[in-house]
């Protein structure tokens, strides 16, 4: 579903990605973790191609993305069709980004009104089942400050969902809640995985990784340094990074 190919990524002199390679199989839950720094913000945004990788290739769904390595060149596709391929991928924030003077309803119905000119009628009633979906049926006409952050994230994730991408990118989507709130967004995108949606994810909730993920991919320095079943990364770390990072997580 997801496919990349010696990912490298380079901010001016900062080599924030170092020759990842990964897969994310279709309606696989994938979560990444790793120290401050290490690069799993920069992999999601090179997945969504928000950011232009330095070499490698990155496949999305049997194609491959708009900025790509052949035969040592980068090629880049018309920006029409990044921006196709870019609307396959839903990505959510740490910071919820809502639209503060539309409500909840119209901050979903936006994306599908907007980029698929698709009738404001049909696009409210998709908006409400989808605020349904998340727990938020009964608070669709309230403005992001009279919600809040749990409900702001949810409404994000519907946002998201309105343009059915077919993965789903979270960059720590709880790490800016109140301990409190975190539980129902977790909930909402426990349930997403259920349903099937191939996401990958990036968290500190290690307990949410084990519950959750069917694939952990533990990051350091811009490399995957140990990936596979959560269960065996988490119980039985191989790699001593691993192991360091883990003991002070846990
Ligand atoms: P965190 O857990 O703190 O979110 P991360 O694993 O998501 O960290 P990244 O944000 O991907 O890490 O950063 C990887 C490296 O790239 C870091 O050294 C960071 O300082 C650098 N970096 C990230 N974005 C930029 C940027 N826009 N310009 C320059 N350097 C950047
Ligand atoms: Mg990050």
């Amino acid at each position: 579903c997801v496919h990349l190919q010696g990912i490298h990524k380079f901010y001016g002199a900062v080599h924030a990605l170092r020759g990842v390679d990964l897969t994310i199989k279709r309606g696989e839950v994938c979560v990444a973790i790793g120290p401050s720094g290490s690069g799993k913000s920069t992999l999601l945004r090179c997945i969504n191609q928000l950011e232009q990788i330095s070499a490698g290739r990155v496949f999305v769904l049997g194609e491959l993305a708009g900025y790509t390595e052949i035969d040592g060149r980068m090629h880049v596709l018309a920006p029409r069709r990044v921006a196709e391929q870019r609307r396959r991928t839903g990505m959510v924030f740490q910071r919820f980004n809502l639209f503060p003077h539309m409500t909840a309803i119209e901050n979903v119905m936006e994306g599908p009104v907007q980029v698929k000119n698709m009738p404001r009628a049909e696009a409210r009633e998709n908006a409400q089942a989808l605020l349904k979906r998340v727990g938020l049926a009964e608070l669709a006409g309230r403005y992001p400050s009279q919600l809040s952050g749990g409900q702001q994230q949810r409404v994000a994730i519907a946002r998201a969902l309105a343009m059915e991408p077919e993965v789903m990118l979270f960059d720590e989507p709880t790490s800016a809640l109140d301990p409190e709130l975190v539980g129902e967004v977790l909930d909402v995108i426990k349930d997403l995985a259920k349903s099937g949606m191939t996401m990958m994810l990036v968290t500190h909730e290690i307990g949410f990784a084990r519950e959750v993920a069917n694939h952990l991919v533990f990051m350091d320095q811009g490399a995957v340094v140990e990936e596979g079943d959560p269960r065996d990364v988490l119980n039985r770390p191989s790699n001593p990074r691993t192991r360091a990072f883990l003991s002070k997580v846990l």
